[in-house]
């Protein structure tokens, strides 16, 4: 029986996921499969249930039905009731499901991986109060950042964030708008700056003006198509360690191939694998 995980979304256009999570099935020798599931709203359910079948390990989960999924399956694990935001599954041997998120400790390994420093004690600037930014702001809290300043267009929506997550951890926590002097300050005392926004891959822009950063300061880019985006590039000219969001995606990757089959430490198989695909200036996000 080939064992199965299918991505629910709409639209589905990334092949990342599929070319990752398949050289790991292989890698294992599990007969496993990795396939898409393009599915209007009103889909979502019946594919929710046809997933307590036994050939399936599970699900991931992507727009725009991170909210839906948590009402239609068993239990949501407390860390994604924290977030919001459920974006993969997990079937248990007598067929429930279990959600669960992978960006929070996704983005923690990757910082670690592609920057070489922990969240712990760092003062972060996130840019961004959508899904990925609930998920990075958890996580550097959750981690006992010392400072995290969230930092949106609309600053409405930072500042729901930052009460979203009161009781996470002990940091200070503000949130500001983009630019102005609030911004700059935070800018000019991060350890780390995180862009959390689709600044990058769909708009050609720069979210963080890298001048008002210390030498010493590190940028993450959760983005990860372009492989450079015009982020990265700024932050390398200026001498600044930076890194894009690939990391972040491979060690998500790896988290929920560990959960749906009990096998970790398939970082490595899946960097090889989609080392090709990231390259590629003509795949798109
Ligand atoms: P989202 O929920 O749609 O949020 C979009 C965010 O971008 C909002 O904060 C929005 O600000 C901001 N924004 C959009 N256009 C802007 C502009 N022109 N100027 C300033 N801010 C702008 O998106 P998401 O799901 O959080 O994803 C954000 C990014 O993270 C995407 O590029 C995604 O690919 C990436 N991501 C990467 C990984 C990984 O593993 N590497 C994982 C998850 C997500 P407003 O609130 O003002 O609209």
């Amino acid at each position: 029986m080939t064992r199965r995980v299918g991505l629910i979304g709409k639209p589905l256009k990334r092949r990342h996921s599929p070319v990752m999570h398949d050289a790991a099935f292989d890698a294992a020798g599990i007969d496993g499969r990795y396939v898409l599931l393009e599915l209007d709203e009103d889909a979502v359910a019946g594919a929710v249930d046809d997933a307590r079948g036994p050939d399936w390990l599970g699900l991931g989960v992507t727009a725009p039905y991170k909210r839906l999924i948590a009402g239609l399956v068993d239990e949501v694990e407390a860390d994604a009731q924290a977030i919001g935001a459920v974006n993969n599954v997990v079937r248990t041997d007598d067929g429930r499901l279990i959600g669960f998120n992978t960006d929070a400790p996704g983005f923690r390994v990757g910082v670690e991986r592609a920057m070489g420093r922990s969240l712990t004690g760092a003062a972060v600037v996130v840019v961004g109060a959508g899904g990925a930014a609930h998920a990075v702001v958890f996580a550097c809290l959750d981690a006992g950042a010392r400072r995290v300043t969230v930092a949106n267009r609309t600053v409405a929506s930072a500042q729901a964030l930052v009460e979203r997550f009161a009781t996470v951890g002990s940091g200070d926590r503000e949130a500001v708008g983009l630019g102005g002097a609030a911004f700059d300050a935070a800018l000019g005392a991060a350890d780390v700056a995180v862009n959390a926004t689709t600044v990058g891959m769909i708009d050609p822009g720069v979210t963080i003006p890298v001048d008002a950063l210390r030498d010493d300061a590190t940028v993450f880019d959760l983005v990860y198509v372009p492989a450079e985006t015009p982020l990265i590039a700024a932050a390398r000219a200026r001498g600044l360690r930076a890194s894009n969001g690939s990391e972040m995606l491979i060690a998500q990757a790896a988290i929920a191939f560990e959960r749906w089959t009990g096998i970790g430490e398939m970082a490595g198989v899946m960097r090889e694998a989609v080392a090709p695909l990231l390259a590629d200036p003509t795949v798109r996000a």
